[in-house]
């Protein structure tokens, strides 16, 4: 039977060459699966694994725009509509030089499997662009995302597909192109989320990601005989992730030491702690230069370290919040022979699967991300909740319901991990709890 999971994986790889990144989930998620595929010997003559890692619909398309200097610009635009047997397509836009099929299918993947995890109605997609926002003008940019959505609108809605941010797509991207679909469309509806408060954001959307995360770490850390309080914390990125983190381990008695962009890293050993400080994380995304180095010349007692991880930086707890596969091989061995304990993703797949197995045979817990930072999309479907009743939830409403989830998700992934694996592996009882519902549901709904 686990035969079956070595042909999926094979046969994605054949399908999607070159897809290096959606490999790598594919693998790391089916490989995880093998004794639920041993106890229900009926998903593989349903094809379920087949059909899992075959996206239901995957849209490409050209955008056209014209820069400062009225050059013509020509992108390309995707959106992977991945699964929708619980729910919509939902998940966010990447804006980033990088992006290629590989990356929005492997993001896709694993928005599966996340958003299953928060209990909510919603199914896996995600889409953006290799359009880089960074060093734009604001007009190249609104201008780019008029374009971007003058296509995009036909293949989503509130019931079908809600798209969101991911990197490169904040609270201004959004609010370009939600603005060019009410204007294609005429109808004010709840199609993206993270939108501004003033025209149905959720209040606390933009602090969910972080605080889910900082939850999940907390729950992680509790159920092995530890406090968060007290603990020196080193993140990666200095983003809108980040920004939710640090304030969170504030709010919980932490002691956050660093953050990093491309350039380098920052070592605070006062502690990123001050509204000032923190509120600088958000100014250096908002320059958007994309490095991080200018925090130590405001606050001169920080470090800049110039192109070094934030790994190397003594702490407690790591937690990646900056981009995929930040962890490496060789960070997960010094970690192991510093004798680090916890290591929490923030940032969609940050660890290499190497580098998650070296990790845990090193004895290391490791917080999957798609458990770890479904903070973020469960508070879209909240969101999502809030424009169907046409009403406003007070951030009080909307944060205590994300604490729950986030709790929710951890001992789902706990309770998964011990029933399959007899042992407390978050890893694999993401995969396995975020599948079985999505599995079940696909099960229900025949040949589709
Ligand atoms: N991009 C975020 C994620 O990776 C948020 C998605 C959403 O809110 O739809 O989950």
């Amino acid at each position: 039977m686990s035969n079956y999971v070595e042909r999926c994986i094979e046969l994605c790889k054949q399908n999607n060459p070159g897809e290096v990144e959606f490999h790598q989930t594919v693998e790391e998620v089916l490989s995880s699966l093998k004794p639920v595929i041993e106890k229900h010997p009926e998903y593989e003559e349903a094809a379920l694994l087949e059909r899992l890692t075959e996206p239901e619909r995957g849209i490409t398309f050209r955008v056209v725009w014209v820069d400062d200097n009225g050059k013509v610009q020509v992108n390309k635009g995707y959106r992977y509509q991945f699964n929708s047997a619980i729910g919509p397509y939902k998940g966010g836009l990447r804006f980033a030089p990088n992006v290629y099929p590989g990356i929005i299918k492997f993001l896709g993947f694993e928005q599966i499997f996340k958003n299953s995890l928060t209990g909510l109605p919603i199914g896996g997609g995600k889409g953006g662009s290799d359009f880089d926002p960074n060093g734009k003008s604001d007009a190249e940019v609104m201008r780019f995302c008029q374009a971007f959505m003058t296509e995009l609108y036909r293949h989503i809605g509130p019931e079908t597909d809600v798209p969101a941010g991911d990197l490169g797509v904040g609270g201004r991207e959004i609010g370009y192109m939600y603005g060019q679909y009410k204007k294609i469309v005429n109808r004010f509806e709840g199609t993206l989320t993270g939108k501004g408060l003033a025209w149905g954001g959720a209040l606390g959307r933009a602090e969910a990601t972080g605080y889910g995360i900082i939850w999940y770490a907390q729950e992680m850390l509790k159920a092995n005989g530890e406090d968060i309080k007290g603990k020196t914390v080193a993140i990666s990125g200095f983003g809108n992730v980040s920004w939710g983190a640090a304030l969170k381990l504030r709010d919980l008695g932490a002691k956050l030491v660093t953050i990093s962009g491309p350039d380098g890293y920052i070592l605070d050993e006062d502690g990123i702690n001050t509204d000032e400080k923190i509120a600088t994380l958000l100014e250096l995304r908002g320059s958007g230069q994309n490095v991080c180095e200018p925090y130590a010349k405001k606050f001169p007692n920080a470090k800049f370290f110039a192109g070094k991880k934030p790994w190397e930086a003594a702490a407690d707890l790591y937690i990646p919040c900056a981009t995929q596969n930040e962890i490496q091989a060789e960070d997960a061995k010094s970690f192991v022979d510093r004798g680090v304990k916890f290591v929490c993703e923030g940032s969609n797949m940050s660890s290499t699967n190497e580098a998650i197995k070296i990790m845990q045979d090193g004895g290391i817990i490791v917080g999957p991300s798609k458990a770890a930072n479904a903070g973020g999309v469960a508070c879209s479907c909240i969101e999502m909740g809030q424009n169907a009743g046409k009403t406003v939830f007070s951030a009080e409403e909307v944060l205590e319901q994300l604490h729950g989830i986030m709790v929710g998700i951890h001992k789902a992934c706990a309770d998964a991990s011990k029933e399959y694996y007899g042992k407390y592996d978050l890893v694999a009882g993401a995969n396995i709890a975020g599948f079985l519902k999505v599995a079940n549901a696909m099960m229900e709904q025949g040949l589709v």
